[in-house]
C-alpha cells in the first residue's frame, strides 16, 4: 500500500538524510519507524504526504507515485500527528476535530456525530469535553485529542511523530494502549515515529530500524528481537532488555499448561484436542507425565487414514527439551538452532514442567519493560 523505492533525500544545506531505502508497508499495519536522532525518520515520514520531496526515488500509495498527485489533497487524506499536539488554542475541542471533514465538505450531521464517537473512543465524554477550549485539557487528554483529529477524516493513512514523547510515563502508556485498542478497531495504516524501542516492540506489527539514513532492519519486534541482524540492531533493542533476559530461565517464560496427550490414544483424539486448543504439535506423555514425544499436525495428517494407530506409533520420540532451570537465552539458540518455534522443559526426573513457545517467550520479554 505505500512503497518507497529507492528513496534518496539530500538537502539543500548538502545533508545527505536518506540513502536509498526501500519500503512496503502493507494496508493495515502499524509500522514504527525508530533509530536514533538524526537517522532520518522524520524526513522519511514527511515524505509520506509530501512534506518533504525525495531527491530520486519513488513512493508509491496504492500503487500511484504521489508526485503525480496535489499535496493539499494528498494531504487531507492522511492523518498527521505530531509532538507538539497543534491544536488551535482559540477553537473547542469540536471545531479542532472537524478541521479536516469540514474543509472536506462533509455535512455537519455527520461530521458533529463522528467527533462524539470519536471522543467516547478514547474515553472522554463527548458532553463534557466537546466544547471545551484545548487549555482546558490535560496534555495527555490534548494529545488524544490530537489522535481523533487525526482520524476524523476518515484517513486510510495516519502518520504520527513521536506524538506521546512529551507525556509523562503514565499517559504514554495509557494512549499507546488505546492506539493499538484504536487500531484494532479502525485498522487504519498507521507509520509512527519513535526513538523509543520499548514502545515500538510494544504497539508495531513491524519495525523499521534505521540507521544514517538507511534501514538496517525491517522485522517483526518478535524476529528483532529474536534475529537481531547486527550489533547495532542488538546494542538498540537494549543492552539491560538482553541482560535482564539473560538473568531470566526458562520457568520466567513458559507457559505450564501446554496441551498434553497419552501415548496409547488414537489419531482421532489427537486431532480432536489440536482443533479444540488451535494448537498444531501435542506433547505426548506417559501416566506420570514423563515427555515421550512429539506429534505434529503433519505427522497426524500423514497417517489418519490409517485407523487403530496410538499416538505412540507415529510420534517423534526423539524430542529436544531443556531442563528446568536453563537460561532463557540458551533455550533461543536452542530453538534457533533446531528451527523450532516451541520447547518443552521438563524437570529432572523427565517429566514435562511447561513449554517455551515464541509468543510465551516475547510475552514475558515485554512484561519486563
Ligand atoms: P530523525 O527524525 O530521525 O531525528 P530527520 O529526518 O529529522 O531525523 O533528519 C535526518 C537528517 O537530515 C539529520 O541529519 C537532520 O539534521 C537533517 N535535516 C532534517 N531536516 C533538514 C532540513 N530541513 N535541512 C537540512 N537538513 C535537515
Ligand atoms: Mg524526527
Amino acid at each position: 500500500m505505500i512503497q518507497f523505492k529507492n528513496v534518496t533525500k539530500k538537502y539543500h544545506d548538502g545533508t545527505l538524510a536518506l540513502k536509498g531505502i526501500n519500503l512496503e508497508i502493507k494496508a493495515g499495519e502499524l509500522i514504527t519507524l525508530i533509530g536514533p536522532s538524526g537517522c532520518g525518520k522524520t524526513t522519511t515520514m514527511k515524505m509520506i504526504n509530501r512534506l518533504a520531496e525525495p531527491t530520486s526515488g519513488q513512493i508509491l500509495v496504492d500503487g500511484q507515485d504521489i508526485s503525480t498527485l496535489n499535496p493539499v489533497e494528498l494531504r487531507r487524506n492522511i492523518g498527521y500527528v505530531i509532538q507538539q499536539i497543534g491544536l488551535f488554542p482559540h477553537m473547542r475541542i469540536k471545531e479542532n476535530v472537524a478541521i479536516v471533514p469540514k474543509l472536506k465538505k462533509i455535512s455537519r450531521d455527520v461530521y458533529e456525530k463522528r467527533v462524539d464517537e470519536l471522543l467516547d473512543m478514547v474515553g472522554l465524554d463527548p458532553a463534557q469535553y466537546r466544547d471545551r477550549y484545548p487549555a482546558e485539557l490535560s496534555g495527555g487528554q490534548q494529545q488524544r485529542i490530537g489522535v481523533i483529529r487525526a482520524l476524523a477524516a476518515e484517513p486510510s493513512i495516519i502518520l504520527m511523530d513521536e506524538p506521546f514523547s512529551a507525556l509523562d510515563p503514565i499517559s504514554r502508556e495509557q494512549l499507546q494502549d488505546e492506539l493499538v485498542r484504536l487500531q484494532e478497531e479502525v485498522k487504519k495504516t498507521i507509520v509512527f515515529v519513535s526513538h523509543d524501542m520499548d514502545e515500538a516492540l510494544k504497539i508495531a506489527d513491524r519495525i523499521v530500524l534505521m540507521k544514517e539514513g538507511e534501514v538496517v532492519q525491517f522485522d517483526t519486534p518478535d524476529r528483532i528481537i529474536r534475529r537481531p541482524k547486527n550489533d547495532f540492531v542488538r546494542h538498540f533493542i537494549g543492552g539491560n532488555r538482553l541482560n535482564e533476559s539473560e538473568q531470566l530461565t526458562v520457568e520466567d517464560v513458559m507457559i505450564t499448561n501446554p496441551v498434553t496427550v497419552f501415548l496409547s490414544r488414537g489419531l482421532a483424539h489427537g486431532a480432536k484436542l489440536m482443533k479444540q486448543h488451535r494448537v498444531n504439535s501435542l506433547l505426548v506423555t506417559d501416566r506420570y507425565r514423563h515427555l515421550k514425544g512429539i506429534v505434529t499436525r503433519e505427522m497426524l495428517e500423514e497417517r489418519y487414514h490409517q485407523e487403530d494407530l496410538s499416538l505412540q506409533q507415529i510420534m517423534k520420540s526423539d524430542v529436544v527439551s531443556v531442563a528446568v532451570g536453563t537460561m532463557v537465552t540458551e533455550a533461543v539458540e536452542v530453538m534457533k538452532q533446531h528451527g523450532l518455534s516451541n520447547l518443552p522443559v521438563v524437570n529432572e526426573n523427565g517429566q514435562l514442567a511447561g513449554l517455551v513457545t515464541n509468543s510465551s517467550l516475547v510475552d514475558a520479554l515485554l512484561k519486563q519493560i
